[in-house]
């Protein structure tokens, strides 16, 4: 049946922020399509989670070209998404795609080349149904392709009008800092740092990241903040069968150590103090530290998505966590 978005869905308690020195405002919650979007997923389910998140002020859906399985099928589950649903909402929506992995075979479907990033975006935009993307990502650092031919490339897409915003995932913090300025002065900011964050791995904290982005005026979405699932209700008591530890190759249960879950009961003991689901002081807490923009959850279900909006309204913390 035809979707039409809840009039309230700019009053359901979501908060925007802005994306460093810039025009954007995120949603402080976004939705990533890496998994739950594909061609093995139920399209019925995917598509109910896209409008749950859009209803409640959700305007920022995040994909990459390789996001699937198969690779190319979250894209193509957004191009029938914009057909049958949100075409009609299409300005109230932040899209991001990314090129930087392995997407196709030969020396020209992977890394950081112009003929690579240029070719990519063409075939992201063809399998969604849009003429451009809000924002396009160089998704990884690729330590063999001069930085400038990947960063000229990127300001290139951005003057061809295929997107309207840069943004680099993952990248080393002084490559980061080359590419600021190199898109700076060519008067296309960069908008936004994606890179993982989490109670578990503060790496982007650690090794000077957030400094940067907050110095340099540059937004930070965080990706995992969940640690796939990790810091959730999920594995404390085993690992169920339809969980991403169980069902995909991302998340090993060689990874959840004795030591690991004994560390998610305390941090679940702390949530419950705080009347709190893990997930939602796990989320809070990232969108506490210091420049961070939007946390980019990934969701299997809208009570997924339900219980982790609530993170928007959490408490603040007053220890250290
Ligand atoms: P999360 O850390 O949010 O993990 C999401 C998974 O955790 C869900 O699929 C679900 O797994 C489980 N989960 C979520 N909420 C709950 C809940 N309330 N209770 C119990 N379990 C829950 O993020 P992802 O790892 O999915 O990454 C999010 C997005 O970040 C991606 O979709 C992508 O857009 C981006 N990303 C970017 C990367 C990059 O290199 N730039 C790399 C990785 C991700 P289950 O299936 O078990 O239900």
């Amino acid at each position: 049946e035809n979707y039409f978005a809840d009039k309230n869905r700019y009053d359901n308690g979501m908060e925007f922020e802005r994306c460093g020195r810039s025009g954007v405002l995120l949603p402080k919650v976004s939705l990533g399509f890496w998994h739950n979007f594909g061609s093995v997923d139920p399209y019925e389910r995917s598509r109910e989670i896209t409008h749950y998140a859009f209803d409640h002020g959700i305007t920022h859906f995040d994909l990459a070209n390789n996001y699937g399985p198969v690779y190319g099928s979250a894209e193509e589950t957004m191009g029938r998404l914009m057909d049958e649903d949100f075409r009609p909402y299409r300005d109230e929506l932040f899209i991001s795609s990314k090129a930087g992995y392995d997407m196709w075979p030969g020396p020209y479907g992977n890394w950081g080349s112009r003929k690579y990033l240029m070719a990519s975006l063409d075939q992201s935009l063809k399998r969604m149904k849009i003429d451009y993307v809000d924002l396009f990502y160089s998704h990884r650092y690729d330590p063999e392709t001069p930085l400038e031919e990947t960063l000229q490339a990127l300001v290139d897409i951005v003057r061809q009008g295929k997107a309207l915003y840069i943004g680099i995932s993952r990248w080393p913090l002084e490559a980061a800092r080359f590419a600021a300025k190199y898109l700076r002065e060519r008067d296309v900011p960069l908008l936004i740092y994606q890179g993982r964050l989490n109670m578990l791995d503060r790496e982007p904290m650690e090794e000077g990241i957030l400094d940067f982005c907050a110095e340099e005026g540059v937004g930070f979405i965080s990706f995992s903040p969940l640690a796939q699932g990790l810091l959730t209700d999920r594995y404390l008591n085993g690992v169920p069968a339809d969980s991403r530890m169980s069902k995909g190759k991302f998340l090993k249960e060689e990874m959840l150590t004795p030591e690991l879950l004994a560390k998610l009961k305390r941090y679940n003991e702390i949530a419950t103090s705080r009347d709190e689901t893990l997930a939602e002081m796990a989320l809070a807490w990232v969108l506490h530290q210091k420049g961070v923009t939007s946390v980019l959850v990934g969701a299997s279900s809208t009570a997924q998505l339900e219980k982790n909006l609530k993170c928007v309204s959490a408490a603040p913390f007053d220890d250290v966590l």
